[in-house]
């Protein structure tokens, strides 16, 4: 049975060879990932593999993102210790904690309740109390709180939802898996004199935003 120290030394690995061996560079985005215990955020069966170079499953038919897809993502978003930042798609509740360790507030919708309630009791049991889970479909956001710095998506959407442009603020950075029928590629938007500057990231495979403006 593996000790704390052994999943911290895990971690250390983990961003050394996945993360910053891949170019990964922000210092907020690297110190963060190196705090944040990811094996608490799998189930118990995968804890040993937590620390793996590859997405694990979380139960509901979906999924954790690999960690340097989750470093990478991030690290496009260019957060600030004030920003306030949007995620679709909570799932096991890890990337949101990843946010909460570098910005100011975090909201997190997940339309799947059972993942939402039970990322939110861990995220708060680990006293990430800047992060709000919201059960509902993540493609409207959530205007309530709206303007906000940043938006991340971890789904796969047919295309930019509308809302979400709408809810980011000029200069802002939105960044989504958009698929086709073959493939899907990370776009990265940014605000500019309220129209939107796209940059196709890299190629990568997400499970589908299912919603109004993803799929049915
Ligand atoms: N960010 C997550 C993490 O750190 O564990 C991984 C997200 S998983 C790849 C994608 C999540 O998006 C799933 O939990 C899924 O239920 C959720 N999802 C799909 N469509 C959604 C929608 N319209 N609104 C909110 N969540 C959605």
């Amino acid at each position: 049975m593996w000790k704390k120290k052994d999943f911290e030394e895990q971690r250390e690995l983990m961003v050394k060879n996945q993360i910053v061996a891949r170019g990964i560079s922000d210092p907020l985005v690297i110190e963060a990932m190196r705090k944040v215990p990811r094996h608490m955020f799998v189930e118990d069966s995968m804890v040993y593999e937590s620390y793996g170079d590859h997405p694990l499953p979380i139960g509901k038919g979906q999924t954790i993102s690999q960690p340097f897809m989750v470093a990478s993502m991030t690290e496009e978003l260019e957060l600030k210790g004030g920003d306030r930042v949007l995620e679709i798609g909570t799932g096991s509740g890890y990337q949101a904690a990843i946010l909460a360790e570098i910005v100011l507030e975090v909201y997190t919708i997940e339309r799947v309740k059972s993942l939402a309630e039970r990322a939110e009791r861990l995220l708060h049991s680990l006293g990430y109390n800047n992060v709000n889970v919201i059960v509902d479909d993540g493609s409207l956001g959530l205007s309530e709180y709206s303007p906000y710095d940043a938006i991340i998506v971890t789904a796969a959407s047919p295309n930019i939802p509308p809302p979400l442009f709408e809810q980011l603020k000029e200069g802002g950075r939105l960044i989504i898996p958009v698929s086709d029928i073959y493939a899907q590629t990370l776009i990265k938007v940014i605000k500019k004199k309220g129209n939107q500057v796209k940059q196709r990231l890299y190629g990568c495979v997400f499970v589908p935003l299912i919603g109004d403006y993803g799929y049915k």
